[in-house]
């Protein structure tokens, strides 16, 4: 389970304090298939990224199952992200100097200390599942913007995280190819009761999750079950 309790982040630039965050609390349970949502410039990436431990609150406090962020020194915080947490970033975060494959197989290499063919099923199986096995060996900058983010969404899912969180992961994807990350990510749910956590507007997105928390000016608007 993550729990937010009054979350606040304030931005300061130069003299001016922009408070983006205001008293943000929230529960989510573990296999919710939630969608973060509202206005550009409403928060919801910062919110994803305090979360997701990539970003400190200026106050308030982050649990995750029994574990609180801030208590835990950087070297602790990796390793709970590697093992826990999966993130794809709305501008992708690609190495560009690994390939498509390395780049699926380095958060396997950094983290986990799985067999080399153990981690070679993983990334094929990911790699098949996106299709992006034909481009394997190319790197970043010889593939398209949608072809990144089936990549970055591949590594985000390869290390079998409990928690996914994902901004915007659909944004550079046709119709065919969203349905299926979709599908992907929902089969992966009912079968690892894996969290998956969107920022979106996507309409594709916002039709399949179960939960919908809108997000104005950095506050909780509303927050309803939708009935599927
Ligand atoms: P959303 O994802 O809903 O579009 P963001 O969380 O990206 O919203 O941004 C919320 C607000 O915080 C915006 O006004 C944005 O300009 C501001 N903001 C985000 N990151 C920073 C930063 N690093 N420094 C200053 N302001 C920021
Ligand atoms: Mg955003």
């Amino acid at each position: 389970m993550i729990k937010a309790e009054h979350l606040n982040k304030t931005y300061q630039i130069g003299e001016l304090s922009l408070e983006v965050i205001k008293d943000l609390s929230l529960k989510i349970e573990d296999g919710e298939f939630v969608s973060i949502i509202g206005p550009s410039g409403s928060g919801k990436s910062t919110v994803l990224n305090m979360l997701g431990c990539l970003d400190k609150p200026t106050s308030g406090e982050i649990t995750i199952d029994d574990t609180k962020i801030d208590e835990m020194n950087r070297t602790q915080l990796a390793h709970f992200r590697g093992v826990n947490i999966g993130f794809i970033f709305q501008s992708f975060n690609l190495i560009p100097v690994l390939s498509v494959y390395e780049n699926i197989e380095y958060p396997l290499i950094m983290i986990q200390n799985l067999p080399e063919d153990e981690r070679k099923k993983r990334v094929l199986s990911l790699l098949k599942e996106v299709d992006m096995l034909e481009q394997k060996d190319k790197f970043p900058d010889q593939i398209s913007g949608g072809q990144k983010q089936r990549v970055a969404i591949a590594r985000a899912l390869v290390t079998n995280p409990k928690i996914v969180f994902a901004d915007e992961p659909t944004a550079n994807l046709d119709s065919k190819t969203a349905h299926r990350i979709i599908d992907l990510m929902q089969k992966i749910k009912s079968e690892h009761n894996t969290t998956f956590i969107f920022a979106t507007h996507d309409e594709r997105i916002v039709s399949s999750v179960e939960r919908l928390i809108t997000l104005v000016d950095g506050e909780i608007v509303k927050d309803e079950r939708t009935t599927k």
